[in-house]
């Protein structure tokens, strides 16, 4: 039996960055795999870095890790969180992996004399990196082209998107193109003008949109929805409006309202006959938006004024609130605020802290602080990566009186060194894709706060660190009743440490933020949910 025809779809955005290219995609896959395909979303990030590993969060928000351990844009968050299927790096290609590619091929001399040129070279490596997806079995593969259309940095993916249009045929591709209509407040109006323009501009590089999605403040009236057609040669059914709501988890359902996912079937030339399942997602949806308790957990880190640098995070907070119906308020806790301030102030009334993950020695002493006053206020804390370093550091410098105790992150010499750099690591002097990354397995201690919040003995969970508990130490946190829940099966490196003696004081060295979706929120994030409500009652 011939395999059927791969069909791809390209979302293209314009007027302005940040519409939600991302939301959109995430949304789209979603609807189509509701309906029962196999579907995949790509992001293709125009930057010149080889990933957004080496990227600081401030610059671009939170770097999402996958299971093959690649670090990636924080879109593939958004897909995995949607779809509740797991991304590859095939899923995030940047210029800069292109461009590496290309040279690599050239310094071997596979171009065999040719003059390496932007077309065809660097376009054929963007169509290959496109279509690699196709070979894992895909329906529909849809690809966020990053940026706006216009941008320089981004032409030779529109021109890629071009000649795929062409080489592909008619229906196995299609252009969503996401854009804005800016309200003006004194005449009243939703203006057309600037999608007009980017559409008319994508159609000066060949490429023509057949679906529209427009984000707006305010409905679309009929006749600029009209106009919208009839200037950007697609059909009126084919123009969507995006309008701004609470949660981004009602997207999906807004835009199958106004049949987006049935528009998109039919210019792909798909059966549109079966309506998506969307029973488990609106009963998220509706736990989440009724919630019968309220918790305020403190994110305490040092990027907290980009809050997207701990997206993941936020994200898995909703989903495990949503799933036990309590609202979840986040107070974010500048780490270095703590250090000047009040620690009693700034977590004064809190129901649970989040220790966050991070790089470097800023504001380490403020979560060091924050540690404390949580451990010996019993309020219930959850640390991640970092965080679990913080909570040892704090444990060794307070409860084992070992002075100064500290991870040579931050201090080379440190007498007490708890956390320090895995053997492997030591000779790593390149930054980028160098960490422990990715899903590692971790064998978890029967009658642990950990074993009865998984519920089972083996379990995986993604990494992007390269300092470790010092096994040395082990023996005396023992002794106080720190102990390691968790250990990698084959190295024996501490994956999980929990206080005995504490209503839930969980640290842990992986990331289980980057696993939670909508349909399966994390155990750990609805176990410190539960234990702030607990926590809460009990004041
Ligand atoms: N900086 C720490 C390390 O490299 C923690 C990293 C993190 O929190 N992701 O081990």
């Amino acid at each position: 039996m011939s395999k059927k025809a791969t069909k791809y779809i390209f979302v293209t955005g314009g007027v302005t960055s940040s519409l939600g290219k991302g939301i959109v995609s995430a949304s789209l896959g979603m609807l189509l795999k509701a309906r029962g395909y196999n579907v995949t979303i790509q992001k293709l990030d125009p930057y010149i870095n080889i990933d957004p590993g080496t990227l600081n969060p401030y610059e671009h928000g939170e770097c999402y890790v996958t299971e093959d351990g690649a670090e990636t844009d924080l879109d593939l968050g958004h897909y995995e969180r949607f779809l509740n299927s797991p991304t590859s790096q095939n899923n995030n290609v940047t210029t800069g992996r292109i461009y590496q590619t290309v040279i690599d091929k050239e310094r071997k001399g596979d171009f065999l004399g040719k003059t390496v040129q932007v077309i065809p070279h660097i376009t054929n490596e963007i169509k290959r990196r496109i279509k690699i997806l196709a070979k894992e079995n895909y329906d529909i593969i849809i690809t966020e082209i990053g940026g706006t259309v216009g941008d320089i940095e981004s032409l030779p993916y529109i021109e890629s998107v071009r000649q795929l249009r062409w080489e592909l045929g008619e229906t196995n591709s299609m252009v969503i193109h996401l854009t804005l209509l800016p309200y003006l407040a004194s005449s009243g109006e939703l203006k057309t003008k600037p999608s007009q323009h980017s559409v008319r501009q994508l159609m000066e590089y060949g490429v023509q949109a057949d679906v529209l999605v427009c984000r707006t403040e305010h409905k679309i009236p009929k006749d600029q929805r009209a106009k919208l057609a009839q200037f950007c040669n697609v059909n009126s059914a084919n123009v969507i409006e995006c309008l701004d709501l609470p949660t981004i988890y009602e997207v999906p359902l807004e835009l199958h309202k106004q049949n987006f996912d049935e528009v998109v079937l039919t210019e792909l030339a798909l059966p549109t006959t079966n309506t998506p399942d969307l029973t488990d997602w609106k009963d998220f949806l509706k736990k989440y938006k009724n919630p019968k308790k309220s918790v305020e957990i403190a994110l305490v880190g040092k990027y907290v004024s980009l809050q997207d640098s701990y997206k993941s995070i936020a994200e898995a907070f909703i989903h495990a609130g949503g799933s036990l119906q309590t609202e979840v308020k986040v107070r974010w806790v500048y780490s270095g605020d703590i250090e000047s301030g009040d620690v009693a102030e700034l977590l004064n009334g809190v129901d649970g802290v989040l220790i966050a993950p991070g790089f470097g020695d800023r504001g380490i002493e403020g979560k060091i602080e924050a540690a404390r006053y949580a451990r010996e206020n019993n309020i219930p804390v959850l640390g991640i990566c970092l965080g679990m370093q913080i909570m040892t550091i704090e444990f060794a410098r307070n409860v084992l009186g070992l002075e100064n105790a500290n991870s040579t992150e931050f201090d080379t010499n440190a007498e007490y060194p708890v956390i320090n750099l895995m053997e492997e690591q030591k000779d790593v002097t390149e930054k980028g894709g160098t960490m422990r990354l990715g899903a590692w397995k971790c064998a978890v201690k029967a009658s642990t706060k950990l074993f009865d919040i998984y519920n089972t003995k083996n379990i995986s969970e993604r990494h992007r660190h390269r300092y470790e508990f010092n096994s040395d130490y082990t023996s005396d946190f023992e002794a106080k009743e720190f102990i390691p829940s968790g250990k990698n099966p084959e190295t024996g490196l501490v994956e999980a440490l929990e206080l005995k003696n504490h209503p839930f004081y969980v640290g842990v060295q992986y990331h289980p933020e980057y696993k939670s979706t909508v349909a399966n929120p994390h155990p750990l994030f609805k176990a410190l949910v539960d234990a702030a409500v607990k926590f809460q009652t009990k004041k």
